[in-house]
């Protein structure tokens, strides 16, 4: 059986690999290690191999694994799919928005993230693929969210995350994640100054980080696979 630990270890390899095959630095490249439906305890484990960000996608249970964890000094990442009446739990638990894609969600997190806190560091959602089920903002109407949320004062907006379509092409994986990048320089010739790029998993992390990526999202690759009966919401 691998050990979360050594499943840890494997991955910063392949990010490493990846990162000196495009001419980059792999300090570069965050690993963020995405916990849902795992329990405290991995998270206790990939901490003590030194993994210190992680990321969630179901509130409810996230925020009881917040509270579980919290004698930890770990960086919590929301990345799942945000409905309003969840916005201020958000808010108040996490350090990192990733999946951002309308201007009244992005409101509703300004407004309700605490005052002792700093800025939530947020990333927009941007739909590449065009697949309508996918959430994301659709690129023609990034610049307008892209401004709007520059204006909200207690967000802090950091950059663009993406999930393409899946799909083992590594060509396609490419021209999906140079789409995003493309964007975030677009963004960053009209003076917005982003710096992150969080797209690439498990399947996809070495084409995503050959386009740039900066924040590389794993689960499966650190935990192992998850039980898709533990998905109970949102
Ligand atoms: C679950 C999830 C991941 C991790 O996916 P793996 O394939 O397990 O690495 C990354 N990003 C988002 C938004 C997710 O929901």
């Amino acid at each position: 059986m691998t050990t979360i630990i050594s499943a840890l270890q494997a991955v910063k390899q392949r990010i490493e690999s990846a990162a000196l095959r495009a001419g980059r630095a792999p300090q570069d490249i965050r690993l963020l290690a995405v916990s849902k439906t795992f329990p405290a305890e991995a998270v206790r484990e990939a901490f003590s191999a030194g993994q210190s960000a992680f990321g969630e996608s179901y509130v409810q249970e996230a925020v009881g694994k917040i509270a579980a964890l919290a004698d930890l000094p770990l960086e919590w990442h929301f990345i799942g799919p945000l409905q309003s009446n969840k916005t201020r739990l958000v808010a108040g638990h996490f350090d990192w928005v990733h999946s951002v894609d309308r201007a009244k969600i992005a409101g509703r997190l300004s407004s309700a993230r605490p005052a002792h806190l700093p800025p939530l560091q947020v990333c927009l959602e941007v739909n590449v693929s065009g697949e309508a089920s996918k959430g994301g903002v659709a690129p023609q109407e990034l610049e307008a969210l892209a401004a709007h949320v520059s204006t909200l004062p207690r967000l802090q907006l950091r950059g663009l995350m993406a999930i393409p379509a899946a799909t083992d092409d590594a060509a396609l994986q490419r021209r999906q994640f140079r789409a995003v990048r493309e964007l975030l320089e677009k963004l960053n010739r009209k003076n917005f100054r982003l710096d992150t790029l969080s797209m690439g998993m498990s399947n996809d992390l070495e084409a995503a980080i050959a386009e740039g990526a900066t924040i590389v999202r794993v689960g499966s690759a650190i935990f192992g696979a998850r039980n898709s009966h533990l998905k109970i919401e949102p």
